[in-house]
């Protein structure tokens, strides 16, 4: 690692030692853009690297809420307001037991590069809370966000952050919460994406992330002389992203054989039904092992971590981070896999990416391969401004050359820097190439 890169590192690592996640995230990302700093040493005197890992802001608050029994709960409310270099801060709101101040540095580092490679002007931020959605009513879900809202509004806006879903947060969610900002502020303007049609969200929205993960794992296998027609492929996961990734693999050709959510996986042979899926998830927000119950011939396993034995040529790993670690990828490689493409954010340990690059299967890294999102969300931003809607087509369009834009740039990046081939190193260069030149640009700000 170039040395001030390393100094960086182990600064960061010794202010933020308890922040697992976030340091998991730094390294992946400080190691891979360590090449730039050794063409670029004017970046250490600007002191480019001290600034870009630490947040712009930060704020943590209080979001009391009452359950149905008269009960007042608390939950603590994150969002990190990383980076603005480019544009407005733009990234997910998580609902989640597991949501710590790690988790959301973690996710609004990887969105700088994320939204940097969209080539949209769109800068990095996330932000969450605790709470869990899971077995609550709509109204305690309701007063919960809007009890959040009440804090966060004062941080956001069209033009100053706009926030959207991630796990735990859908349309339900949303709805809530841009009812609460527009009751209080008395604007009506796109702060938030991933609305619903009626108020402002974009058609295409909600299959984007899911159908723009399979847009780039096309491009990398075509770029590989391969494609997904007639290949077996495993889904972790059964929420928004996995559901659309399994809608578009299934359309281009590939076979989804299983699936999956945080207590076990379904394995079936003749292919998903995925209506059956979007029944048991979207409407009736049941469990995956009713899949089994209901389709003849399928199986259900307890415990989701061994979904990764299943036999594949290509996994897409859409549920959470660190779900795919070194054992899995182990059983992978041992199953003759080909290609691997994150749909969440960091799935793959460091070591699990590492042993999957080393026995040559293609990885398409996160922050590329799942970008159709909030590349989406960007275009949901600009639909707003120009108070038009763009058919589902047209959006679909433009989501596919997106994706087909970033595959293209990771690679030339890989490139250009030694490292052919290597999309983790390539995207993350790519995407920081362009935050530094703006970084540059602004002075030290
Ligand atoms: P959802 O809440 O719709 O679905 C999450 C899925 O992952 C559910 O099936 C859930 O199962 C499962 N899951 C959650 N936690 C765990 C866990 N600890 N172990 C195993 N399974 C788990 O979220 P999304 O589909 O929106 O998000 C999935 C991933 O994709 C996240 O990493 C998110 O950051 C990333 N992402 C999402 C984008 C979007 O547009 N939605 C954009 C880019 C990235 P269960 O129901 O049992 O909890």
């Amino acid at each position: 690692m170039n040395a001030y890169v390393q100094k960086v590192y182990d600064g960061l690592k010794a202010r933020n030692a308890h922040e697992s996640e976030f340091l998991q995230a730094a390294y992946e990302i400080l190691s891979s853009i360590s090449p730039v700093f050794d063409k670029h040493p004017e970046y250490e005197r600007a002191g480019l690297l001290d600034r870009f890992v630490e947040p712009e802001r930060t704020v943590l608050f209080r979001v009391p809420w009452v359950d149905d029994k008269g009960q007042v709960q608390v939950n603590r409310g994150y969002r990190v307001q990383f980076n603005s270099a480019i544009g407005p801060y733009k990234g997910g709101l998580r609902l989640h037991p597991s949501v710590n101040l790690s988790v959301i540095k973690f996710l609004g580092f990887e969105q700088i590069l994320k939204n940097s490679l969209t080539g949209l002007p769109i800068g990095g931020g996330k932000g969450g809370s605790d709470f869990d959605p899971k077995g609550k009513s709509d109204n305690e879900v309701m007063r919960f966000c809007q009890s959040f809202m009440t804090e966060l509004y004062r941080h956001i806006g069209k033009d100053v952050d706009v926030p959207a879903g991630d796990i735990g947060v859908g349309a339900r969610e949303i709805g809530y919460l841009y009812g609460q900002y527009k009751r209080i502020t008395g604007l009506y303007e796109g702060v938030l994406t991933g609305k619903g049609l009626t108020y402002g969200g974009s058609l295409a929205r909600k299959e984007a992330t899911g159908f723009g993960l399979c847009y780039f794992l096309n491009a990398m296998l075509k770029r590989n002389g391969k494609s997904v027609e007639g290949k077996r492929v495993v889904i972790s996961g059964s929420g928004n992203v996995a559901i659309y990734a399994c809608q578009k693999v299934t359309e281009m050709g590939g076979k989804v054989v299983a699936m999956s959510d945080s207590n076990g996986y379904i394995v079936d042979e003749n292919g998903i039904n995925l209506d059956v899926v979007k029944q048991i998830k979207e409407v009736e927000r049941g469990r995956i092992r009713e899949y089994a119950a209901r389709v003849p011939g399928s199986v259900y396993c307890e415990g989701c971590r061994q979904i990764w034995t299943v036999k594949c040529d290509i996994a897409l790993p859409c549920a959470t981070q660190n779900e795919l670690d070194l054992e899995g990828a182990k059983a992978l490689v041992a199953n003759g896999v080909i290609a691997v493409a994150e749909g969440a954010n960091m799935p793959s340990t460091l070591d699990a990416t590492g042993y999957l690059q080393e026995n040559n299967v293609l990885f398409g890294p996160a922050k590329a391969a799942n970008a159709g999102g909030v590349a989406t969300s960007a275009l949901e931003m600009s639909q707003n401004s120009q108070r038009l809607s763009w058919t589902f087509e047209e959006v679909d369009a433009k989501l596919k050359g997106i994706m087909e834009n970033i595959f293209a740039s990771v690679d030339a990046a890989s490139t250009e820097y030694g490292s052919e081939g290597n999309y983790v190193v390539g995207a993350n260069i790519a995407g920081f190439l362009k935050v530094a030149d703006a970084m540059m640009a602004q002075g030290a700000v």
